[in-house]
């Protein structure tokens, strides 16, 4: 095989350990260190089979040059020595491209994977804060929605307010919506509606898993 197509060839292989890296960063957790070494040994193997083919005419050459009648047997034997020596004396494996980009690329899964799961615990946050009748302070199971300013409250509990006193104004803290609610403004929430629906679907299934567990302890 000619060079040219071996370097094609190791170029694919090492974007493909690339694209390994991206999902081991990203996706695994207790494993993920002993991934990255397995990788970063596979990619340092590249750099060193590059180091070689770049050295190799070099090498041939020197071999050639000690070689006379009497030592001709080894000539095999001092090539593959030769490559070895001077890859070596030429490769800084820590510092080479390939390697730079590998870790690189895991560095950048990582903190992507943080960022994920930063921003999965604020949704779970916020969808919690958003079940919660800022009246009552209890969960809400009919939600209404304040079209103004767009806040969520217990049905019953803000129709009562507003009966009872007709100027009362959004009662979450800090909103911006000054005007006295109107029974007009507000709707049903639908989408919070199925929402909830969802999250009391998953905790069921949740619920399920943790006892198929104690079953079979
Ligand atoms: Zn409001």
């Amino acid at each position: 095989m000619a060079d040219s197509d071996l370097a094609e060839l190791r170029k694919q292989c090492i974007t493909s350990l690339y694209l390994c890296t991206d999902n081991v960063s990203k996706y695994l957790d207790n494993e993920k260190e002993a991934e990255f070494t397995k990788l970063k040994s596979y990619v340092e193997g590249y750099c060193l089979q590059e180091a070689q083919q770049d050295v190799a005419i070099q090498a041939l050459e020197k071999a050639k040059r000690e070689t006379d009648n009497s030592n001709v047997d080894t000539l095999q034997d001092r090539f593959t020595a030769n490559l070895s020596s001077m890859a070596g004396k030429r490769l800084n494996v820590k510092n080479h491209p390939y390697m730079i980009e590998l870790t690189k690329r895991y560095q950048k899964g990582q903190e992507q994977a943080r960022q994920n799961l930063e921003e999965s615990d604020l949704a779970i946050t916020e969808s919690l804060d958003q079940h919660i009748d800022p009246i009552t302070k209890r969960p809400i199971s009919d939600p209404v929605k304040n079209t103004v300013c767009g806040h969520v409250y217990e049905r019953e509990s803000i129709i009562n307010l507003i009966k009872r006193k007709s100027s009362t104004k959004c009662p979450v803290a800090g909103c911006g919506n000054r005007g006295p609610i109107l029974p007009q403004h507000l709707i049903s929430d639908e989408e919070l509606k199925f929402r909830m629906t969802l999250t009391q679907h998953s905790t069921m299934i949740h619920e399920r898993s943790v006892t198929n567990l104690d079953d079979t302890m």
